[in-house]
């Protein structure tokens, strides 16, 4: 299959030119789509072969569940059971936005789709381009990340196109996620959220809404064996470079730049990821730049993930930072591409 591209980041009518897209959808083939998260390869989420052939394009494991994504509140009666009163009222304060809500399915979602679990996860997308592809399909859309399994998620399309030439129809390019980093997933339990996924939605945020939140253990936590696990998705290795990762991070700047300098001296060939203000301080002239506020950082991170390997080096020294507010998916993230090798400077 040749794939096409779509430029919609300056267009007006995006119902006109998302058109072919929406119908490839519907013909069962895969799309790349923006969202305000990350990319995400789209297919009809209730055409079990589609979903099929999303799995097999990203080497996904078939236990791991896809995300729905809905354009509007109509499209959910359909395929959720009845929704709690404290879903509903995370839904009417985020949705469209970069929450997922796990809920009860209706048979209608494929058993491939949710992995074969009783639930689905939802999502309604704040972006235009996804809400409008969405739409003119007139299906929902199953989108995990746009990357082969393991590998950083997508956050604009140069990183990811070879990754999927000639395995989707088309892909759209929206430019830069305005984001970066995948929705936060929920769920609730006992009439308490648990976060199952940190993202832009914090804890924070939710708990303002809903009262007490639970931070699931595995956000931060390595996966030990025999324990139960809510959300599938943690199970696997993810984001990490082939190249060894090592995060760092201290409340007490100075003493944080110290450390990694040590660890730059111990190994001259080394690559140092830190906050743009930090790095003149590194005694290495390979250096990468997160960004300065959290923000930026989560739009910053898959990318820089994507460019570790071509650097060569025997280890990447990475900034860590509060794992508070949006720090919290940003940490779940670097913790994993560095398969937990962490040090906290104290
Ligand atoms: P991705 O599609 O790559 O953004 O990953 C989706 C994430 O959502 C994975 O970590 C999944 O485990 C999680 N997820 C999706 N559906 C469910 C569900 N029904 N229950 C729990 N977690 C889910
Ligand atoms: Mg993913």
């Amino acid at each position: 299959m040749k794939t096409k591209q779509i430029d919609a980041r300056e267009e007006k009518d995006l119902a006109k030119i998302l058109k072919p897209a929406a119908k490839a959808i519907t013909e069962g083939k895969l799309v790349l789509m923006p969202t305000e998260t990350v990319y995400g390869l789209a297919a009809n989420a209730l055409d079990s072969q589609a979903v099929k052939s999303i799995f097999i394009a990203k080497g996904r494991a078939q236990d791991n569940p896809l995300i729905v994504h809905i354009a509007d509140f109509s499209m959910l009666d359909n395929l959720v059971e009845e929704i709690g009163e404290i879903e509903q009222k995370l839904m009417n304060v985020f949705w469209p936005g970069p929450l997922t809500i796990i809920l009860k399915k209706k048979d209608i979602i494929p058993s491939v789709t949710s992995a074969g679990l009783d639930t689905v996860g939802i999502r309604m997308p704040s972006n235009q381009i996804a809400r409008v592809l969405i739409q003119q399909a007139k299906v929902p859309i199953a989108a995990p990340s746009a990357n082969i399994s393991g590998r950083p998620s997508g956050t604009n399309l140069a990183d990811i196109r070879q990754e999927f030439e000639g395995k989707v129809a088309y892909r759209i390019d929206g430019g830069e996620c305005d984001i970066g980093l995948e929705s936060t997933v929920v769920r609730v339990i006992d009439k308490k959220v648990h976060i199952l996924r940190p993202g832009k939605i914090t804890a924070e945020q939710i708990a303002k809404v809903t009262g007490d939140v639970v931070i699931d253990k595995h956000v931060l936590g390595k996966i030990e064996k025999d324990e139960i696990i809510r959300s599938p998705g943690m199970k696997y290795r993810h984001y990490a470079p082939k190249t060894k990762c090592m995060l760092i991070y201290g409340t007490d700047k100075e003493k944080m730049i110290k450390y990694i300098n040590q660890q730059i001296q111990a190994n001259p060939n080394s690559l140092v990821i830190g906050r743009k203000e930090n790095l003149p301080y590194y005694q290495t002239d390979k250096k990468l730049e997160l960004g300065t506020t959290l923000e930026e950082i989560s739009k910053n991170i898959f990318t820089l993930l994507r460019k570790v390997d071509t650097y060569q080096v025997d280890i990447a020294l990475i900034e860590g930072v509060e794992k508070q507010g949006l720090g919290l998916a940003i940490m779940n993230r670097l913790l994993r591409a560095c398969e937990y090798n962490y040090i906290e400077i104290l």
